[in-house]
Formats: structure tokens, sequence, C-alpha cells
């Protein structure tokens, strides 16, 4: 089924309620890349990255944009349905950008599962469940407000919660977690998540004087490096996240024994494909891992969510989607939504999400 066309949306992703804080940056409004991509019979496949700010990791809207311009003319002829195929078509055209590629191959699992009318999840190995648990970042914030929302979002269904930390003295940071970790449920699994902000002074620091919390301590510093030089000292499992920046880097921290967990970015690692081999090289290592990404709208959601629904239930650390923040869906009837702290598969077919068109409004940029 050849690419006939590829035309790539823009959109502006306010914020709701207060900037959203990590370690290292601070954002009010993300700037979202929807890509659709039509075949010779008509079926159209939609995909989407959202890098959140050009801070967080090395991706940003622009460049997503500027790849995709790139990549767009060698992609026309292409068999939609031979994904890997049209990967080699990727690779051959731009180097890197694995964001940028992302946004393509989902629209090509949506096409997918469009024309076999099978959802991605179905495609992706077959759903182990419905209904899949999300998780609630609790960001950067003092003790009191922290503990505020973790009681809350635990009242609200959530069964898992991570803690923003970072960016200010640790001190706080460690009366931040002991004050969360005090009011969490039996059954509820915490997260430390520093986003890359501690040094490896903090991050000793915070785990020695946490000893009695139980907890994981996601991405405590910047690089790979920092993290291995501490790892054997640190008295909580540790998930790397913003560290996995490719397939090798995944396997490397599994060799190395650097990681207990991973917190997973679809676009980051390129897409559902590299997702979808992640996910079993972390099942023959029992290790846990979420199913998320950066940022973005009900498209990329929906391809969180259809690949987190293919994990064993015992790996699954949950899919983390931006709908509480975001007013409004694409797919006004099948948006993604959390409800009481879990998201429910979509139907499908494909993934089960279909943008309208007053959503996507007028292409950036067209090819065919
Ligand atoms: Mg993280």
């Amino acid at each position: 089924m050849r690419i006939t066309e590829i035309h790539v949306y823009q959109r502006d992703l306010p914020v709701l309620g207060k900037p959203y804080k990590m370690s290292r940056s601070s954002v009010t409004s993300l700037d979202t890349t929807i890509v659709e991509v039509v075949t010779e019979k008509g079926i159209k496949g939609y995909g989407e990255t959202c890098p959140v700010g050009p801070v967080y990791q090395p991706a940003h809207a622009l460049g997503a944009r500027a790849a995709l311009a790139e990549m767009g003319p060698h992609l026309l002829g292409e068999d939609a349905l031979q994904i890997e195929k049209v990967h080699r078509a990727m690779e051959g055209a731009l180097n890197g950008s694995r964001y940028a590629k992302a946004a393509v191959d989902i629209a090509l699992w949506d096409i997918a599962g469009k024309a076999y009318g099978a959802r991605v999840c179905d495609l992706l190995g077959g759903a182990t469940r419905e209904r899949v648990p999300s998780y609630w970042s609790v960001t950067v914030a003092g003790p009191d407000e922290a503990a505020r929302v973790a009681v809350e979002k635990q009242r609200e269904g959530f069964t898992r919660l991570q803690v923003k930390v970072g960016g200010r003295p640790v001190e706080e940071d460690i009366a931040t977690i002991r004050k969360v970790a005090e009011v969490i449920r039996p059954g509820v699994r915490l997260a430390v998540d520093g986003n890359r902000g501690w040094t490896t002074r903090d991050a000793l620091a915070v785990s020695r004087l946490c000893a009695e919390h139980m907890f994981v301590m996601e991405q405590p510093c910047d690089s790979y490096e920092e993290i291995a030089a501490i790892r054997p000292m640190l008295r909580h499992p540790v998930y790397l996240d913003e560290s996995t920046e490719n397939l090798g880097v995944v396997l490397r921290a599994i060799g190395d024994g650097i990681a207990d967990g991973f917190g997973l970015k679809v676009t980051r690692l390129g897409g559902l494909s590299t997702m979808r081999t992640v996910r079993d090289i972390c099942r023959a290592r029992n290790l846990p891992h979420t199913c998320d990404d950066a940022w973005g709208g009900d498209i990329i959601a929906a391809a969180c969510l259809h690949i987190g629904a293919t994990v064993e239930p015992r790996l699954c650390e949950g899919v983390w989607v931006a709908a509480p923040y975001i007013e409004g869906h694409y797919d006004a009837e099948n948006g993604v939504s959390i409800r009481d702290g879990w998201l429910d598969v979509p139907k499908g077919p494909g993934l089960g999400v279909v943008p309208s068109p007053k959503a996507l409004g007028k292409p950036v940029m067209s090819f065919g």
C-alpha cells in the first residue's frame, strides 16, 4: 500500500494551570508536530512528536519539522505496510532525529491497524488488559504542597506517583521526599525523578538520608557515567530515563547492571517498533518500565497506551499522558483521558484516535 502523500501539522498545547516544573526547565506551552501519512487506498495514519521544550533532551519542535522536511520526499512510493523498509528509507534519508522518525513510525502502525482491521496493541502482540494504569507526576514543590497532591491523587485512584525534584537545595528535596513518602498508601509505588538535576553528591545524600523510605530514583544525575559511578553506593533502585537515548544504551545499561528499570519514551527511542524490542528485552531481564512520551496530545497518548497495554502487568510501571494538563482533544469522541488513575485502551482500528480536520488546521508542510 504505497504512500502517496505526507502532511505535517503544528499545534500549540498550552499547559493548563501552573507551569509544568522540572529540575532544569519549566514549560507553559508545548509545540507539537502531527504527521499524516496518506496511502493509495485512501487509508490515513497519524503520528505525533512533542518534545517537552528544547531543554529536556536533545530534541526540539523545529528540529522535528526540519527532519520531516528532509525525509518526507524520500518516503513517497514506499509501502506503508512494510514498516521496517520504511525505517530503512528514513535511515537512508537522514541520520539521527529518531524523535521525528517516531512520528512516521506511529502513523505506519496506525495505517497497518486500519488496513488489517486490528488495534495497534493487537499488532504489537496483544493487550494483556483493557485498562492500563497511568501515574501522576507531582511537579517540583514544597513538602506540604507535594504531600497534599500525593494524597489527592491516591484518592483519585492512581497506583503510582512520581515526585519531581532537583533545581533547588537538596535539603528541600529531602524534606519533600520524606513528607510524600509518609503519605504513600500500601500498594502505591513512588518514583523520585531528578530529571538529570542532581549532582552525584546530592543523589548519594538523598539515598542515605531517605534510606528507610521505599522509592525508585529515576534519572537522578545528568549522565550515564555519573549514575554508573555511584550506582553501587545507592540504597534505592535506579531507573534510567533521559539517558536511554537509543536501544544501544538500554542494552549497555542492562549489561552493566546500572538500571533496575526504565522510564521509556516512545519518540526518543524511535517509535513503537523500537519500543516493542525494548519491551521484549526488559521482559527477558524482568525489568519494569513505563511507556510514556515527553508530552503531546491524543495521538501520542494513544500510541503509548497501545504499547503499554501489551506489557506484562508485573513489569508495567504505567503510561504517563499529558491529557490532564491539556485542554480539549483532537478526537472529541475517542480522545485519551485518565479515569480514576487508569486509561482505557482505545477500541481501534489502528490507534483508535482520529484527529478532526479542525483540530489539525492547515498543514505547515506537504509532500506528494
Ligand atoms: Mg522521568
